[in-house]
């Protein structure tokens, strides 16, 4: 530490974390390092005032044991501040944490998927494909219905496992819930991701700019959209505008069309 080097002029506080003039100290408060101000507060609140402190000015580098365990611990402290902030800190020095944990929760009921655009068949054809995908997971039926084809709608029912791990499959391979933030899409200004964080309390942040100009109103149909209602009552609605079907959507799209391929049966 190198705090007296930093600060030739003041005192620093080892509650409020600053650095303050002489007479903003009583003697005593000099000895133990609490301005007045500080010393003033209850003994929870100066733990409160030095735990904040500590994560404010966390490491951001690989943690020891012992600053893993402290942090953890502090995600559940008494005080709402502290463990929010902790909460923070630790999504921040653990980025995969947040997703895995939201993975977990996250169990689609209901899923629309549409498709409007060109894509490319299993053969590397290109084809337009104008099509609406829905999957029940309650009656484990997963519908197509092409708009173009006399065939219309056509539905597969699923056996309890295959449907799981279908499921399982958007959500923790192709991660469906992040889609908005990888493709930048932001229909209504919302952002499900931090929505969700947000209600489940895993993530407190303001990640600003939701103050800037709406985007201009796209003109014509999405090319291809979204629509989840997942177990815990969140709702996941996304479309894009783009005149492609990117990596995921397309993946998911052509896992959907596989069930209908007319060999299917056969496989
Ligand atoms: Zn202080």
């Amino acid at each position: 530490m190198s705090k007296k080097n930093n600060r030739l002029h003041g005192h620093y506080c080892k509650i409020c974390g600053e650095y303050k003039a002489n007479e903003k100290f009583s003697g005593k408060g000099h000895a133990t390092h609490i301005c007045k101000a500080c010393s003033r507060l209850s003994a929870a609140e100066k733990a409160a005032a030095m735990d904040m402190n500590r994560l404010m000015s966390f490491p951001m580098r690989r943690l020891s044991e012992s600053e893993k365990k402290w942090l953890k611990a502090k995600m559940k402290d008494n005080c709402q501040e502290v463990a929010d902030m902790a909460k923070e800190v630790y999504n921040i020095c653990f980025p995969h944490a947040e997703c895995n944990a939201m993975k977990k929760q996250l169990i689609i009921n209901i899923l629309s998927f549409k498709v409007h655009t060109e894509v490319y068949d299993r053969y590397g054809d290109m084809e337009m494909a104008d099509c609406l995908f829905t999957i029940d997971r309650k009656s484990r039926t997963l519908t197509m219905t092409d708009f173009h084809a006399d065939s219309g709608e056509q539905s597969v029912v699923l056996d309890g496992g295959k449907m799981a791990k279908l499921l399982r499959y958007i959500v923790h391979t192709l991660e469906i819930f992040m889609w908005e933030q990888d493709y930048c899409l932001n229909p209504d200004g919302d952002d499900f991701f931090t929505d969700i964080l947000l209600k489940e309390g895993i993530y407190v942040d303001d990640l600003g700019e939701k103050g800037e100009a709406l985007p201009e109103e796209p003109e014509g149909r999405p090319s291809w959209q979204v629509h989840i209602e997942y177990s815990n009552h969140t709702v996941q609605d996304i479309s894009s505008f783009d005149d492609y079907l990117p990596e995921r959507p397309e993946e998911l799209y052509l896992s959907f069309m596989e069930y209908f391929e007319s060999d299917y049966e056969i496989l």
